[in-house]
């Protein structure tokens, strides 16, 4: 084949064997990978593959596609704003998207959040919420307080300062060992989301805070939701507390909202269960809808008083395409459209019809749990799931589903409807079912 050519778009064909020779794809290996499914189009809550099978959508695309896919006006908004300028840069200009998308925002964010630092992705936006914590502690003198406390099972971005505070042992630690930074970790809450408070849980939490806050600028966590480190849903005064132990000792209280920010958890965002606000909070994945990469940092007065007023007087981050217009654009026709229409009952339809049709798996040898959040869905099985056979058998069955570790999970988009949400819960449960699905 000669470079410039056309690759055929066929099952088995070019275009997938040049796929499996040259492209990464994510947590894989280059040189035996597990096979992947071409996509030729998207719409709504369906994915097209290239041999023409029809897919309902039980990801959102990792979160991110709340309106389902080829959506007319996060096209047009796309489309409009390729018409007036792609990108410009941030660095002294400015621009209507980036400014309109800040002013919803602030409509939506906790009340306390005043500024806006636009990143490129998840992870980015964790690396500078974190340096927006060690600059406030350089810039008030409090050189010392450079390191962070969290609690284990959480996960916060695949970058080097994100990953150092994603859980150490189902996170990356163990392969990038002495490299990472350490920082101090606490057992993750164990009272869930539903169960009655016990004040033990966050025992552990004020015991650390206590030993460590000296030398620790903040506290970062997932609020309500550990998401990629095992999808955990726990007690809201957990938060409180856990806000509370920060005023007391003076540190600086980071909340995740990557995963459960717009509408996942059944509140705009997770922070409204338990009504504590942070200081400095992360935003990213649903931001735009799932057309692409756009995350936010927001932070209260006090935290950019603090950064601005030290020395250098300036936080020292600025990506290239910070602000993209065309990622602001799409963000602000989403975060409209979700607000003009009916997550809240959307997302309470899910809720009902994942608790009724995920139930009957809880009795399957196979499964540990089966626990359900809003528009999340999950099946925790008793061992790790055999990544290769589940994505067959889902595929076979029509639907994308990706299961990590020992779970099996769905967040679908909200306009999925009840049928092709049946069609997700039914092939769930039928292959938890399944003997060949555990690793033994
Ligand atoms: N934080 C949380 C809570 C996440 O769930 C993720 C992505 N799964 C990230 C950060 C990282 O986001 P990204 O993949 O966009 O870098």
């Amino acid at each position: 084949m000669r470079s410039g050519d056309t690759l055929k778009v066929v099952p088995g064909g070019e275009l997938t064997t040049f796929d499996r020779e040259h492209l990464w794809h994510p947590y894989s290996s280059a040189i035996d990978p597990l096979p992947v499914y071409c996509v030729t189009q998207a719409e709504g809550c369906r994915i097209k593959l290239v041999d023409g099978r029809e897919l309902v959508e039980g990801m959102s695309s990792w979160w991110c596609a709340i309106h389902g896919y080829n959506h007319p006006v996060l096209n047009e908004a796309l489309r409009k704003q390729t018409e007036k300028m792609a990108h410009v840069m941030f660095g002294g200009l400015t621009h209507r998207a980036a400014i309109e998308l800040g002013h919803l925002l602030l409509s939506i964010v906790p009340p306390n959040m005043k500024k806006i630092f636009y990143a490129d992705s998840g992870s980015v936006a964790v690396e500078v919420a974190m340096k927006m914590a060690v600059q406030y502690r350089s810039a008030r003198g409090e050189k010392e307080r450079t390191n962070f406390i969290t609690i284990r099972r959480g996960y916060h971005g695949d970058t080097w300062n994100a990953m150092s505070v994603c859980d150490p042992i189902t996170g990356m630690h163990s392969l990038f060992g002495a490299e990472l930074p350490l920082r101090y970790f606490v057992p993750s809450p164990v009272v869930r989301l539903g169960e009655t408070w016990r004040e033990e849980d966050v025992a552990p939490l004020r015991r650390t805070v206590e030993q460590h806050a000296q030398d620790t600028t903040a506290l970062i966590l997932e609020p309500i939701v550990q998401g990629a480190g095992g999808m955990s849903f726990y007690h809201p005064q957990y938060l409180r507390e856990a806000a509370k132990l920060c005023r007391e000792y003076n540190l600086l209280l980071i909340f995740d909202e990557i995963a459960t920010g717009f509408g996942r958890t059944g509140k705009m965002f997770a922070w409204e269960h338990a009504g504590v606000e942070p200081d400095i909070m992360c935003i990213g994945k649903a931001l735009t809808g799932g057309y692409m990469t756009l995350s936010a940092v927001l932070c209260s007065d006090a935290v950019a008083q603090g950064i601005c007023s030290g020395s250098p007087g300036v936080f020292m981050h600025g990506p290239t395409f910070m602000a993209n217009p065309l990622a602001c654009a799409v963000a602000r026709a989403s975060v409209e459209l979700l607000l003009q229409g009916n997550w809240q009952s959307d997302v309470l339809r899910i809720e009902k019809q994942l608790k009724r049709e995920l139930a009957p798996a809880a009795r399957l040898p196979n499964v540990a749990d089966v626990r359900v959040l809003g528009a999340i869905g999950v099946m925790e099985m008793r061992e790790d799931v055999r990544m290769e056979y589940a994505t067959r058998r889902f595929v076979e069955e029509g639907v994308w589903l990706r299961p990590f570790g020992k779970l099996i999970y769905t967040m679908p988009p909200y306009c999925i409807s009840s049928d092709e949400l049946s069609r997700i819960t039914s092939a769930m449960v039928k292959i938890a079912g399944e003997k060949e699905l555990l690793q033994s």
